[in-house]
């Protein structure tokens, strides 16, 4: 059946698949094509062997998107590598995995099972238990998938799109995902006696508290928010507020201000950690409208040899 639908419907093209789009269509053809957008959601790699999956680059791990994120300080030989490759003398390569990884996911790669011999990895449906496709998950999701329309675009995909360096967005995405180490999250696994923050001691120092409830980082954000709503401002949750400014959606705070401003605050918040020197806030508000105007000229391509330098 499959080769039918093939023949009938995709086209080789030197750049790829061709899906046809007009024209008499059977009716499992237009199911068919009405959840050809979700597959990059609904499948997921079974390691076997490990040789076909890419570590970074595929979906293997339960529940978790490509671990593609941490990969971008890594050569590209190091992005391609397969789950297999990852294995060092009879197990994961732990010392590497520790460097580059949150503790969650290492913790979680340690419990999947162990890719052994040379069995032939296998793209499987996420929804069904036995990771077979049937029609019936198919429908259902492609109702759901109606149901929540317009879609709103998945956040880190606006995240990436922000103009602003690298480095701002990948620290935006860890913060979207709850992938950053706090006092709160170090106090809940015991490691450390209490979970207040150690610039206001007014609260548990959780990621929203850092980048924006923290009374420091509200007056350096009360600064750059002039006639926006403040209250709204201070109130939604964490995933809520990073959507909402990563696409632009306010016109006071645009998505590149945005992600440098929480970038600085967390980055300042270590700074505060470990050399124990707290910018004033002043120092703060004037170091990143520096920097936002210098992330603005570059990304607009007004001055053609300007480096960013964070
Ligand atoms: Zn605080």
């Amino acid at each position: 059946m499959h080769s039918i639908i093939k023949g009938k419907y995709f086209r080789q093209t030197e750049t790829g698949w061709l899906v046809r789009n007009s024209g008499r269509m059977s009716n499992i053809w237009q199911g068919v094509r009405q959840v050809l957008h979700l597959l990059p959601d609904a499948t997921m790699c079974q390691v076997k062997g490990g040789q076909q999956v890419l570590f970074w680059e595929d979906r293997w791990l339960q529940d978790r998107p490509p671990l593609s994120v941490f990969a971008n300080n890594l050569p590209n030989e190091a992005r391609r590598l397969t789950v297999s490759e990852m294995i060092l003398n009879g197990d994961w390569n732990f010392d590497f995995l520790q460097a580059v990884l949150p503790k969650n996911l290492v913790m979680q790669i340690r419990l999947h099972p162990f890719p052994q011999g040379s069995d032939v990895d296998v793209p499987i449906w996420r929804f069904t238990p036995s990771g077979r496709f049937t029609l019936k998950t198919a429908y259902e999701l492609t109702q759901v998938d109606a149901a929540v329309q317009p879609q709103p675009e998945p956040c880190w995909k606006a995240i990436w799109r922000t103009p602003s360096p690298q480095r701002t967005r990948s620290f935006l995405w860890l913060a979207a995902h709850q992938c950053l180490l706090t006092n709160a999250e170090r106090s809940r696994k015991h490691l450390v006696p209490n979970a207040t923050c150690p610039i206001c001691r007014g609260g548990p120092e959780t990621i929203l508290h850092v980048i924006r409830d923290c009374p420091y980082a509200r007056g350096v954000w009360s600064h750059f928010l002039a006639e926006e709503p403040n209250d709204l401002f201070f109130q939604s949750n964490l995933s809520s507020w990073i959507r909402y400014y990563v696409t632009g959606r306010s016109g006071v705070i645009d998505a590149s201000l945005f992600a440098i401003l929480c970038w600085k605050l967390w980055k300042n918040k270590n700074i505060q950690a470990f050399e124990k020197k707290l910018a004033t806030m002043e120092e703060m508000i004037a170091a990143v409208t520096l920097y936002v105007q210098q992330v603005r000229w570059a990304f607009e391509g007004r001055a053609q040899s300007w480096e960013v330098i964070a």
